[in-house]
């Protein structure tokens, strides 16, 4: 599973909590161009030149069987994708005429759209894209370039080829959705997706899985998951995707890369992984593939992780067919250090919160974050991409040896960096000094909460003998949110955290406190549509802190809500203040929990977490719309070079970020691209 709900939530709170501004010292960008509803984003590969050499040969490889899927994406998503790619690409090279022209300029962005989408639909809707050029253009700018470099079938004239590519394209009526999830129509045949022949119906295609199903198998394989199902002498069959099947190219080269992964791997166990995934690539065996999944999940140890395969089945309508995605990552060193501190002194924080020691467990441990450094994106995803990230999908697999769930740090905080600048601040925060303030703390601050919340927060407190752990509902996972929100937000402005060596300064804090309130009363209603309610448990957490803080500070003006130029801003006049409510409303929200409070808890969230007030949301919306704030983003991937000594070993591996996203999708398209144009 993509942890959207995580994405999601993090995005919310980047739109406040990250409202940053200025460049981080080496000029690193994290922000790259916008197009149509899109903005390109770079990431860190953090510590990477501390790897030792074998590990940094491992991610080479990993990163370039990832690099070699791309293609079967695109057919994945589309069967004339590869074809309408090739076509645009080559007009996008060579053409000779206006490049100013609003043909041409139309056709950049959409081709920009298509390498983003990884096919002729929206990533996100999957909705067709409708083409801003003609079709007069398309065809004579086709004319104009080199047949040789257009994906002609035999003796096919480039004329022949637009008839047949062109409806595709341009008629609004083939293919509008990659996806249709239309209750009521035939969800196969109205879908644009590749993943099943024509002329196949829904009712044929679950009959045709619903009989591999044998009642009584606990161990069921993923049926499905790895091929294309078509018609063949009028019976159905499984085109397997395998080394010498459908894809058999670029399976190859995947393998080939996996191979020479092997002698890098960090232990036997990543070895087993790395082989019985080769295995599966090459037998096309779903039980290869639950074997693969179940040696994967059970090896932790390593620093150094992948994941390379059919994987995700949100492509397919019916939810069967899995998309190929590639993805190598490493563990983070620098939360997990974080983190690790704040376990060793769980106790510690536990016995000096400001709760009911009736409600403190006497013995705590805290959690190790599981963050990770994303080394490369690719196949589903890339550009566009997780940040959070939990497998294998199997359930049995998952019931009987558990998951891995990790987040994705550099992902998370490219997201961060990006809002830096975005005008987002200089509208929002009511003056220069707290701005200043956010600008220079907002980052590591928001990132201590974070840690706190996830290994503290959540593990805390105890319930009462007899109090069931459902008994608020419907309310519990907002009160459990504020509660481990209340935690980090308290522990954020102690000293123990500058005596930990956590926090720059006894002062940082505030940085936090500003951005947090901000949001929970402003800033994050931006995402919610007119007339609507608070409904997310994240959001409504956030939501009930600021305005229960607000309320409470009224009387001593702790919280100030005020106009200027008919703009509604907000300032805190008292931190240290704030602090002490917090601490109130933490050991009321801990006594909710404990004793299993219902009517408090139902009070609580209905009174400060839900309405939303329609003047000021109107407001904060006109505000934001303003910024013009891309609501989509992806990422350009580093570039990997590998340095050879004169026998052809790697005695280094470098990292540039420099390359343009139009020149990384060309390079692709130019040395990952094994597959012929038509797949059948
Ligand atoms: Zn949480």
């Amino acid at each position: 599973m993509k942890l959207n709900k995580i994405f999601h939530t993090i995005m919310f709170s980047t739109l406040a909590i990250s409202a940053t501004a200025g460049t981080p010292a080496d000029n690193f960008k994290y922000t790259d161009e916008k197009f149509a509803d899109i903005q390109m984003l770079r990431y860190k590969v953090q510590d990477f030149e501390k790897l030792s050499l074998q590990q940094k040969t491992l991610i080479y490889y990993l990163s370039e069987a990832a690099l070699y899927g791309r293609d079967i994406l695109f057919d994945q998503n589309g069967a004339y994708n590869l074809r309408i790619r090739k076509m645009l690409e080559t007009v996008y090279t060579d053409y000779q005429g206006s490049r100013d022209s609003k043909d041409f300029k139309a056709l950049t962005e959409y081709l920009k759209c298509v390498w983003f989408s990884n096919g002729i639909h929206h990533h996100y809707g999957s909705e067709k894209f409708k083409p801003g050029f003609s079709e007069e253009f398309f065809r004579n700018a086709l004319k104009s370039v080199d047949r040789r470099k257009l994906p002609l079938s035999n003796g096919q004239t480039v004329d022949k080829l637009c008839d047949e590519v062109f409806p595709v394209i341009f008629d609004p009526a083939i293919f509008p959705m990659r996806v249709n999830q239309k209750d009521g129509e035939d969800l196969i045949k109205t879908s644009g997706e590749n993943y099943y022949g024509t002329g196949i119906s829904q009712a044929e295609v679950e009959q045709f899985y619903n009989s591999m199903h044998k009642a009584g198998d606990e161990r069921p394989v993923m049926y499905g998951l790895n091929s294309k199902l078509v018609r063949e002498n009028g019976k159905l069959v499984e085109k397997k995707w395998t080394t010498t099947g459908l894809y058999g190219a670029a399976i190859t080269k995947i393998v080939a890369n996996l191979q020479k992964a092997i002698p890098f791997a960090e232990s036997e166990e990543q070895k087993a992984v790395i082989n019985k995934l080769i295995d599966y690539y090459v037998s096309g065996n779903l039980k290869d593939f639950d074997d693969y999944s179940i040696l994967w999940v059970k090896n932790t140890a390593d620093l150094v992780d992948f994941t390379n395969g059919f994987i995700e089945v949100y492509g397919d309508p019916l939810g069967i067919k899995g998309s190929w995605e590639g993805f190598a990552n490493y563990k983070d060193m620098a939360t997990t250090a974080r983190t690790e501190k704040m376990s060793q002194n769980a106790q510690w924080f536990e016995d000096h919160s400001p709760v009911d020691s009736r409600f403190k467990k006497s013995e705590c441990k805290g959690i190790s974050a599981k963050v990770i450094t994303a080394a490369i994106l690719a196949g589903d995803l890339y550009p566009s991409t997780a940040i959070g990230i939990n497998l294998p999908n199997s359930n049995w697999i998952r019931k009987e040896y558990g998951s891995k769930s990790v987040t994705i740090g550099n992902l998370t905080d490219a997201y961060n960096k990006a809002a830096h600048g975005n005008g987002f601040d200089e509208e929002f925060i009511c003056d220069a000094n707290t701005r200043a303030l956010v600008r220079q703390y907002g980052d590591i601050c928001n990132d201590l909460h974070t840690d706190l919340h996830e290994c503290l927060g959540h593990g805390s407190g105890k319930m009462l003998p007899g109090v069931s752990d459902d008994s608020l509902r419907a309310y519990g996972s907002t009160i459990e949110e504020a509660r481990a929100d209340l935690f980090a937000l308290y522990y954020l402005a102690d000293n123990k955290l500058v005596e930990l060596g956590l926090t720059p300064t006894a002062d940082a804090y505030k940085s936090e406190y500003y951005t947090y309130i901000l949001n929970g009363l402003m800033t994050q209603l931006v995402r919610i549509k007119p007339g609507n309610n608070i409904e997310e448990a994240h959001m409504r957490n956030r939501a009930l802190i600021a305005r229960w803080a607000y309320l409470h500070g009224k009387d001593r003006n702790i919280i100030e809500l005020f106009k200027k130029n008919k703009k509604t801003y907000m300032r805190i006049n008292d931190y240290g203040q704030l602090r002490t409510l917090f601490a109130e409303l933490l050991a009321e929200i801990q006594r909710i929990k404990s004793t299993g409070d219902y009517e408090s808890a139902r009070n609580l969230v209905e009174t400060y977490a839900v309405k939303v007030d329609p003047v000021l949301h109107k407001e904060l919306i006109q505000r934001y719309a303003k910024l013009n704030i891309s609501p989509y983003k992806g990422f350009i991937n580093p570039v990997y070079t590998a340095i050879k000594d004169n026998k052809g070993n790697i005695k280094d591996v470098k990292v540039t970020y420099t390359e343009a996203y139009d020149h990384q999708m060309l390079r692709y398209s130019t040395d990952y691209a094994p597959l012929p144009y038509i797949n059948e």
